[in-house]
This record gives structure tokens, C-alpha cells and sequence, in this order.
């Protein structure tokens, strides 16, 4: 057996010092335990145990914007490890005329037999019809519970079309989540920029205001409410967003995650929402650096004002945003992101962070949230909404072992000279940041050290 000892161990209950044994792939006990001859003893002294992160919102190895997401499963994983996050749920997408079963055979290739991590996959569903609806059983048998609507790119579907996905998800106790921007607003807007000259990078957070995110969770919400079905709203950006969910909660009588309770999986409507560190770090002023550097920037939704930044900063206090992820969705700045030089609608929407987000959260909120905030948000709910709780999310005896030993007191700096996502830049180049994960177990087997990775391949896929 490894056992870790003189730690702090993170648990449901709350923090405890104690040692935790992992036997194989499970830990089988927590407590007082007394190493014997050929136990591995792992040293956690001075340092908190956490039920290994999970990263429910990654796109590893998404072709997109003709071109292909420069993180693939095999380094997007190695840099997720290396952080701290033990599982990703990637979203499978469905492309027009490829069925849903087929969308999700080509995501497990991406990943097995390359990821770090243990991964699991949201289903993107982006051409609805007759046989989706009919193949929505076998993919919940495949281990299938979370899905994705668009309501922007090329990849939406129209609302009618999303309140059937809702009512059908809801049938298997399954939860859909949404990409909340007004596309045909987003197109308009764009091309009011473009002909009023206004070509460069400062231009992409004017065609993207807030309103648009904010009309689009409104309707969400109401598609939800509709079909009295379970939502995640994903990336959620802005305080106006914020205040239509608050709105939509209130007038409901309904919540996100509950303290101290599994989500249910008998449907009912429910608002589950994500953020991510940048939307709670960086601002819109990122997009008027000179030499292009802007481009690093361009994500959707874009950054946003320091008083949507304020709200989504106490939204999290108050406990009103469930998990936070990354959205990971690389592309290299030195040629990719070139493609948008001369028209910022062509640069590819997204950055890399899927490597820093634990300590970029903590880095946001320090004291201001306890260690046990810091699992809930980024592994007890992810697990919960998307259906691997208490397997995964919990530091309980029975639970595999994904397991991160984080040292809260190493001083560093992040950069991408040094990092292993595979893009030559970071959004967080330059932050200076407290803590590194000592030791990263997935499935009992050490996949990181000291923030480097260890030669062990131990993902393996989800089955929800
Ligand atoms: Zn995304």
C-alpha cells in the first residue's frame, strides 16, 4: 500500500489530520494507520491532501477554426497533472452529419492510451435529429451524462431544438449545459466593427458586450425552466449573466449544488454555473496591448470590466457559482492566432490554462476561501454535477485514489518557459503564485512531482 502521512487531509467532514491509504487503484483508509514492512510511506508534511482537482470544461485535440487545438490529450493531460488535476471531462463533439456515438468513438481514440489524466467526456450535440434523439440511450449507457448546446458559431442549435435536448437529457437523469452567447447578435456586431474599420483585437470584447451573454442565459434559464430540467451554465463572464441567474433562481425557488448532498438525477430544474479563473483575474484592457499580444487574449466570452470581475469575485464568496474550470482551448500565438492579423474574427477563440487553475484560484482568493472551498469548487462539485461523486470528489475510504499532496508555502512564478501546455504562451505569464502540488497521484500511481511529471500514462476513461 502508499500511504501519505502527516498531512492535512481535505474531507467531506472537513479538514483532518490523519493518514490515507491507497491500496491499487482505491483508497481504503483514512485515519490512524500504522505503516508495515512494504508500505511506501509518502510525506505530506506541511502540506493539505486534496481529492485530485477536476477540470469539467477542456477541449484537448478540437479541430476548429481550421486548425486543430495545439494541446493534445497526451501533453494537455501532462500539464494538467503537473498542476494538480487528476480528471478532465473534454467536450466529444458532434459535427453536422456525424452521429453522436460516432462523435464519441473519435474522442476516446484522441485519448486512450495518451492521457496523464482520468478523462470523461461531455457530449457536444450539434446537429439534433431524429437519431441523436434515438442514440441518447446508448450514450448514456457508454458512460455519458453531461452535454452541450451552443447558442453561437456554426455549432448552435435554435431554441426549439435545445428545449428537446433538455427534456430528453432529463429522461436519464442527465445535465445539459449551454455556451451562452446570442450568435446572431455576435455575427451583427462583428461585422459593425469590421466596417467601421476596426480590425485589430480591440474590437472582439465590443462585438461580445455583456448584454449578449446576459440575453442568452436568460433564455437559457427559461429553456430550463420549460422543460423543468437541470442546466450548466459554462463560463459564465459577466455581472449582468449573474444577475439574470440570480433572477431565474429566485423566482424558481431553485438552486445550484447543495452543501452536504449529491445532485439528484430524478431531472427538476436546476441552474448549476461554472466560471474560470480568467474571468476573475484578467481584464478587457488585455485586448489593446500592442503587437498583436492582444491575440493571446481572445477567448469567448471575452474578458470583461473589473466590476464584472468584482461580481463574479463575490458570486463565488457567496457561494453562488458551483465549479470553476478552465476552458482550455490552446492555440499557439506565434502561428495559429496569426491567422487573425488583419481581421480579429479570424484569430481561433480560446486560451490555455488548463496547468494553473488551482493555484490561480488561490492565487484570486488566498484566506478568502478555506481549502475545503477550494475542493468543493474545483473537485467535490464538478464530481457531483457531472456524476462521479462520491467515486471521485471525496477523500472517503472507497474512492479511487486520485489524490494531490499540495504544498501551499513553494513560492514560484508562472511562465510558459518552464510550463507543459504545448503553446508558447500563458495568460498568467509573469504571476507570481504560493503552492505546487508535491506529489499527484491518479489511480495510485504518482503522475506528477514537484510539478513535473512523472513517466507514468494512468488515465483511464470515466464511465459515468
Ligand atoms: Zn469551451
Amino acid at each position: 500500500m502508499k500511504i501519505i502521512v502527516n498531512g492535512t487531509l481535505i474531507t467531506p467532514g472537513g479538514k483532518m489530520e490523519g493518514s490515507l491509504a491507497m491500496d491499487g487503484d482505491r483508497i481504503v483508509r483514512i485515519g490512524d494507520i500504522t505503516p508495515s514492512d512494504g508500505d511506501e510511506v509518502i510525506d505530506a508534511s506541511g502540506c493539505f491532501v486534496y481529492p485530485g482537482f477536476i477540470d469539467g470544461h477542456t477541449h484537448l485535440d478540437l479541430p476548429v477554426a481550421g486548425t486543430v487545438t495545439a494541446d493534445d490529450f497526451a501533453s494537455g493531460t501532462t500539464a494538467a497533472v503537473c498542476g494538480g488535476t487528476t480528471t478532465v471531462v473534454d467536450f466529444a463533439t458532434q459535427y453536422k452529419g456525424d452521429t453522436i456515438l460516432n462523435a464519441l468513438e473519435t474522442w476516446k481514440k484522441k485519448a486512450v492510451g495518451k492521457s496523464k489524466a482520468n478523462y470523461a467526456f461531455h457530449m457536444a450535440i450539434c446537429d439534433w435529429n431524429e437519431e441523436a434523439k434515438a442514440m441518447l440511450p446508448a450514450l448514456r449507457e457508454a458512460g455519458v451524462t453531461s452535454f452541450k448546446v451552443y447558442m453561437a458559431y456554426d455549432t448552435a442549435l435554435t431554441d426549439s431544438e435545445i428545449l428537446e435536448v433538455l427534456r430528453e437529457v432529463k429522461k436519464f437523469g442527465g445535465v445539459t449545459g449551454c455556451h451562452c452567447e446570442n450568435g446572431g447578435l455576435v455575427t451583427a456586431l462583428q461585422k459593425e466593427q469590421l466596417e467601421a474599420g476596426h480590425t485589430d483585437t480591440s474590437a472582439h470584447p465590443l462585438s461580445r458586450p455583456a448584454e449578449v451573454e446576459a440575453e442568452a442565459v436568460n433564455r437559457f434559464c427559461y429553456l430550463g425552466r420549460l422543460a423543468d430540467a437541470p442546466i450548466n451554465i459554462v463560463h459564465l463572464s459577466t455581472r449582468l449573466g449573474l444577475e439574470e441567474i440570480r433572477k431565474a433562481r429566485k423566482e424558481a425557488g431553485t438552486c445550484g449544488v447543495k452543501a452536504g448532498e449529491a445532485c439528484p438525477s430524478d431531472g427538476g430544474f436546476r441552474i448549476y454555473v461554472e466560471s474560470c479563473p480568467q474571468y476573475m483575474l484578467l481584464d478587457d484592457s488585455c485586448y489593446s496591448k500592442k503587437d498583436f499580444e492582444g491575440a493571446k487574449y481572445v477567448c469567448s466570452p471575452p474578458l470583461r470590466k473589473q466590476s464584472d470581475i468584482d461580481a463574479l469575485k463575490e458570486a463565488v464568496l457567496l457561494g453562488e457559482i458551483d465549479t470553476i474550470a478552465t476552458d482550455h482551448c490552446s492555440f499557439r500565438f506565434d502561428t495559429q492566432k496569426q491567422a487573425g492579423r488583419d481581421d480579429f474574427t479570424k484569430i481561433p477563440n480560446g486560451a490555455p490554462g488548463i496547468e494553473h487553475r488551482p493555484v490561480v484560484m488561490m492565487k484570486i482568493f488566498g484566506d478568502d476561501l478555506s481549502p475545503s472551498d477550494y475542493c468543493r469548487l474545483m473537485s467535490e462539485n464538478p464530481a457531483k454535477v457531472f456524476g462521479m461523486f462520491p467515486k471521485k470528489g471525496a477523500l472517503i475510504e472507497g474512492a479511487d485514489a486520485d489524490v494531490v499532496v499540495w504544498d501551499p508555502n513553494v513560492k514560484w512564478t508562472i511562465s510558459a518557459a518552464g510550463h507543459h501546455q504545448n503553446v508558447d504562451y500563458t495568460p498568467f505569464e509573469g504571476l507570481e503564485v504560493s503552492g505546487r502540488p508535491r506529489y499527484v497521484f491518479v489511480g495510485g500511481t504518482l503522475a506528477a512531482e514537484n510539478g513535473e511529471p512523472t513517466a507514468a500514462c494512468a488515465g483511464t476513461y470515466v464511465k459515468r
